[in-house]
């Protein structure tokens, strides 16, 4: 491809919205276009990445026995409402929904379980037709709450979905694994390094579920590691020991203090400096929204440790979660925020424990009475213990379960997330075969998500510096940027020319700046800005046959130095073949 008849066009400067450097350099770059919050337009040499990301996704598919379909994005609500998950994902907020011009309630679809099992109901009788894993790469919609980060979160984006069908739990486990190593291979190909961590089964639901994390100190999320131990979890699910409070004190009669403004842990830690933050416990306010109520929650937690809304969310089991609003607190507590205790709360309140609690004594809370708190307050004394579970965060240094390793928290980017659904969907919607001995039964259910946009961006946040993109290899738009310093100078017209017939005779895809009249300058620029990580440059050599070896990134490329042509085109078909078989010639063996 020349670039000359390319559309194409470079931004000096940022654009304002931009708050990731994957979203600022694509933008920059035209890669993509904004045409509203979350909503994009995908350039052509955007779209080549996708493509690139979509092929090896399907060949890992397709080696493994899946088959690819599609599905309709556009779906009837009735379906959601069969399976029991219309009301999570409208009180979420997360599903677009309206009405046709018969009234009827339509949604577009953010995942595809309800509509794959409607089609495999109808079609699976017999254990005979079993296993099946389908997959399908397509257009999905979520009304995301903040579609920020360019095609990190999209409200519109492109995702690979599977869904597998087994007769049996062992099956579906079997199929479970399968998948993983499928994952495995497609992001080891696409030459991302990462982490595959438990994860939360959040909406979709199901018994168990991990998430492939692209490793990126930009990721949306936190992720506990043991390096001791091999555990990897999304700080969402993950689990530690805490260490245990301090001995309790002398036992004293329970009493207010005035505290003046002080709200926060911080402050109180100011007024009672004798007092360790071990022996202060929060309590924080929830709304918490049921299919058919609210309910305002209260959780007591030590002073030096967080709440984890995910685990209250699911202990809870309620649509939606959120920290009560100070309309909610007064209500409760009789006081301003900043000042609620677990003594006097309004009746109507749910009180719960975090475990990090258990054997505090002679503690601090707050009084339910603005300015004012309780000191030496004893469990079983001055106050029943509330129903206790983990509601915590893990923290950076804390004991891993096992007690054998400490817990560092690194962060990472999601781009793909498993499950095992169980028959949760089976049962619902009546997906059901018959077995052996013509018994009817719920069919096995697993799926399994990528963000293919998402892993396009992700790439680029794993792998970027000042001047641009560095794409890696295998998902670049293209595997060589050919510069030509001057294009119309016939030596090196004639050259290019041969370097390009040679490399895209061996099935290199190769760009070529042929662009007149735009200085070689400008041409280094875009090219470290577009990032195609080898790079061949036709310059004052070309007379001899010679060339300038500059790749973007030594770290794939080698040391940059002057070339004999055919020499170079050598290295370049080689290192794309490494790259295409998987084994990237040069680059890290990706972890995970
Ligand atoms: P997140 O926690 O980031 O919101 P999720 O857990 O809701 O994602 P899944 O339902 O597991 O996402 O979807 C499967 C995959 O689709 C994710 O692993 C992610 O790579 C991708 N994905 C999800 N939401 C978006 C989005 N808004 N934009 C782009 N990709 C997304
Ligand atoms: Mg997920």
């Amino acid at each position: 491809m020349r670039l000359s008849q390319m559309l194409f066009r470079t931004l000096r400067e940022d654009p304002a919205d931009a708050e990731v450097r994957s979203h600022a350099l694509m933008a920059r770059a035209g890669f993509l276009h904004k045409l509203a919050a979350g909503i994009y337009v995908y350039g052509p040499m955007l779209w080549r990445v996708l493509r690139r990301i979509e092929a090896i996704v399907r060949e890992e598919h397709d080696r493994a026995g899946c088959q690819e379909m599609l599905m309709p994005a556009l779906q009837p609500a009735e379906l959601w409402r069969e399976s029991g998950r219309y009301e999570r994902y409208v009180t979420d907020g997360i599903l677009f929904h309206f009405q046709d011009r018969k009234g009827t309630e339509m949604c577009l679809g953010p995942t595809h379980e309800e509509v794959v099992t409607d089609f495999v109901r109808q079609f699976v009788q017999s254990h005979k037709q079993l296993p099946v894993i389908l997959y399908q790469i397509q257009t999905k919609f979520r009304d995301e709450i903040r579609p920020r980060f360019g095609l990190m979160r999209g409200r519109e984006f492109i995702m690979k979905d599977a869904y597998s069908f087994d007769a049996s739990e062992e099956g579906m486990r079997a199929s479970y694994e399968r998948m993983r190593e499928v994952y495995r291979a497609i992001f080891r190909r696409c030459g991302l390094r990462f982490t595959a961590v438990e994860a939360d089964s959040g909406a979709i639901g199901g018994s168990g579920s991990e998430e492939f994390m692209v490793d990126a100190d930009t990721g949306e999320d936190a992720i506990a590691v043991c390096r001791e131990t091999g555990y990897a979890a999304n700080v969402e699910k993950a689990v530690s020991r805490i260490e245990p409070p301090p001995p309790p004190p002398e036992e004293r009669p329970m009493h207010k203090e005035p505290t003046p403004g002080a709200r926060s842990c911080e402050d109180l830690e100011r007024l009672f400096p004798d007092l360790p933050r071990q022996r202060m416990v929060k309590t924080v306010l929830y709304r918490a929204v049921f299919p058919d109520r609210e309910q305002v929650v209260a959780v007591l937690c030590r002073g030096d440790r967080e709440l984890n809304e995910v685990k209250l969310l699911n202990h809870l089991g309620a649509l939606h979660l959120e920290l009560a609003d100070e309309k909610t607190v007064r209500a409760a507590t009789g006081a301003e925020p900043g000042f609620a205790g677990p003594i006097g709360l309004d009746g109507e309140v749910l009180l719960l424990a975090d475990r990090s609690v258990e054997g505090v004594q002679g503690f601090l809370c707050g009084g339910n009475e603005t300015d004012t708190h309780y000191l030496d307050v004893w469990f079983g004394r001055d106050l029943e213990m509330p129903p206790v579970h983990d509601f915590g965060l893990v923290q950076e240094g804390d004991p891993s379960e096992d007690g054998r390793g400490r817990i560092t928290i690194t962060r990472g980017i999601e781009v793909g997330h498993i499950f095992q659904l169980g028959t949760k969907y089976s049962e619902a919607m009546q997906a059901i075969f018959a077995d052996e001995n013509q018994k009817n039964r719920p069919i096995w259910m697993g799926c399994y998500g990528i963000g293919v946009s998402r892993v396009a961006a992700a790439a680029i946040e794993q792998n970027h510096d000042e001047a641009g993109m560095i794409w890696p290899l295998p998902i670049a738009p293209w595997d060589v940027l050919v510069v030509q310093m001057k294009a119309g100078q016939e030596a090196q017209d004639r050259l290019a020319a041969q370097i390009v017939e040679g490399l895209e005779a061996a099935g290199v895809e190769v760009l070529w700046d042929d662009r007149p009249k735009v200085s070689p300058g400008i041409k280094f620029k875009d090219a470290d800005l577009i990032g195609i990580p080898l790079r061949i440059v036709v310059g004052r050599e070309a007379e001899a046959g010679r060339v300038e070896w500059k790749p973007r990134d030594g770290a794939l490329g080698g040391a940059p130095g002057s070339l004999a042509a055919g020499e170079a085109v050598q290295r370049v078909i080689e290192l794309v073949r490494a790259a295409r078989s998987g084994q990237p010639a040069g680059e890290p063996a990706a972890a995970g």
